[in-house]
């Protein structure tokens, strides 16, 4: 049996950001994944600037080399919406020249997950206080006077930890099972996605295009281009919508792609590498009780994806490194209660409960017509546009601009 004050359970973008950030606390933790590195995560492979800014706080160096890296990852100079009869294009340096980005420090990314994790991967390898334990899959948890015992599969591995940050995924046994954390389609997408090759369409601003189509409103198709001349195509709606609407989203997405124009010409010459896949995306609409005696939920275990933009890498390493802080408060007090650790929810949600808000409500534009004829408006006013593009290029500005009241404001004039 090992024995271990914090467990971190899964290395994803999540479960490093916490180990990283408790190591510079100075505290050891165990990191034990399933899976051996570089794996492949089902993602759109969009990486913005919240990653970059999280990551920074933890520790300046971390990012430094990814930044440089032409290798691993395409930098993304803008977003599109697009609809079936408006664009709303955000650019985060409006009118930049190819020559001018080159002198500009980059605000989003487009990596592969196969390689972006592997890189967070390699550098929790590096951290003395990290045992990072790869290929281990626990399937089995019991809760002792300590805290909890993790068992893997065969047995094998058995880790005694005082408190288990619970950083598994989309699929986490242990949220669901202790955390109660269920499956509710209203709060909870599904989704495909694919890579290809010679996909037709882009320019250096390289922006990631998001399609709202009428049968998938409020989700999406979406087209997001990658090094090598590959691209991450794919397709989300929300699970109830799903089922409500009986598509099939292999099918439809098979369907847009030779039947709807401009993507049937786009995808012409297309090639499509490997399959298309499937998984679940767990929708931050809704807030839950993300922490109990001696665990807290991060990222997709917290469900706390953007349910606008379906963007969760961001939101997993801001829970992972406030479950980090936090463990550090419980480790001093040794209380590891779930009075005490509920301060880590309220943490969470006064950082990111606005913008959820803000997003839900977007999300759920379509369903009304005035808002939908608003954002038609507001998507030719500079003013909105250049304020958008300020969203998501400057996180601090982010957090000043996610109040409702001023969305009110911009949407009725006031
Ligand atoms: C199709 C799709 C497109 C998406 N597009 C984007 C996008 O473009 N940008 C974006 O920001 N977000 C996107 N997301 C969301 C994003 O993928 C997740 O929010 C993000 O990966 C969450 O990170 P995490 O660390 O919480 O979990 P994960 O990245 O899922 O990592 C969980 C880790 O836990 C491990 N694990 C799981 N179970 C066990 C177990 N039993 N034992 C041990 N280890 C285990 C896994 O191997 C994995 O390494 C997308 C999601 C989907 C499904």
């Amino acid at each position: 049996m090992i024995q271990t004050d914090v467990c971190v359970l899964g290395a994803g973008p999540g479960g490093v950001a916490a180990s990283l950030q408790l190591a510079k606390l100075g505290i050891s933790s165990i990191v034990v994944d399933k899976a051996v590195f570089p794996r492949d995560k089902i993602c759109g492979d969009s990486i913005s600037g919240k990653v970059p800014y999280v990551f920074n706080r933890i520790d300046k160096e971390i990012f430094k080399d990814f930044i440089s890296r032409e290798d691993l990852k395409y930098n993304s100079w803008g977003v599109e919406f697009i609809y079936p009869d408006r664009k709303i294009q955000i650019d985060y340096k409006p009118g930049i020249t190819k020559a001018e980005l080159e002198l500009e420090k980059p605000v989003g990314f487009l990596s592969k997950r196969m390689d972006f994790d592997n890189y967070l991967v390699d550098y929790i390898k590096k951290e003395p206080l990290v045992d990072l334990r790869e290929g281990v899959q626990i399937t089995a948890f019991e809760r002792n006077e300590t805290g909890y015992i993790l068992y893997s599969k065969d047995k094998s591995t058995q880790i005694q930890a005082k408190l288990v940050i619970v950083a598994d995924g989309a699929q986490s046994k242990f949220a669901r099972q202790i955390g109660k954390v269920e499956i509710d389609p209203k709060h909870y997408a599904g989704s495909v996605r694919a890579y290809y090759k010679n996909v037709k369409g882009g320019d250096y601003l390289n922006r990631i295009e998001l399609h709202f189509l009428k049968k998938l409103e409020p989700g999406y198709f979406w087209i997001f281009r990658l090094p090598n001349g590959e691209a991450n195509v794919g397709i989300g709606m929300r699970t109830d919508l799903l089922k409500e609407r009986k598509v099939n989203l292999r099918k439809e997405m098979i369907r847009i792609l030779k039947e709807e124009e401009p993507f049937k010409e786009r995808f012409k010459n297309a090639e499509l590498i490997g399959e298309l896949q499937g998984f679940g995306l767990p929708l931050g609409s809704k807030k839950r009780v993300i922490s109990g005696d001696h665990f807290m939920l991060i990222g997709d275990a917290a469900s706390l994806i953007d349910p606008l933009t379906g963007e969760g890498i961001g939101n997993a390493t801001v829970s992972g490194r406030f479950a980090a802080l936090h463990a550090a408060e419980a480790l001093k007090a040794n209380d590891f209660s779930a009075k005490f650790l509920s301060k880590y929810d309220k943490m969470v949600y006064d950082k990111l409960w606005k913008e959820l808000r803000v997003s839900t409500f977007l999300q759920n534009a379509y369903k009304y017509k005035w808002l939908s004829s608003t954002l038609k408006r507001l998507a030719n006013n500079r003013q909105f546009i250049e304020i958008l593009s300020a969203i998501f290029s400057d996180v601090d500005l982010k957090k000043k601009l996610f109040s409702p009241v001023f969305y009110y404001k911009l949407i009725f004039n006031r």
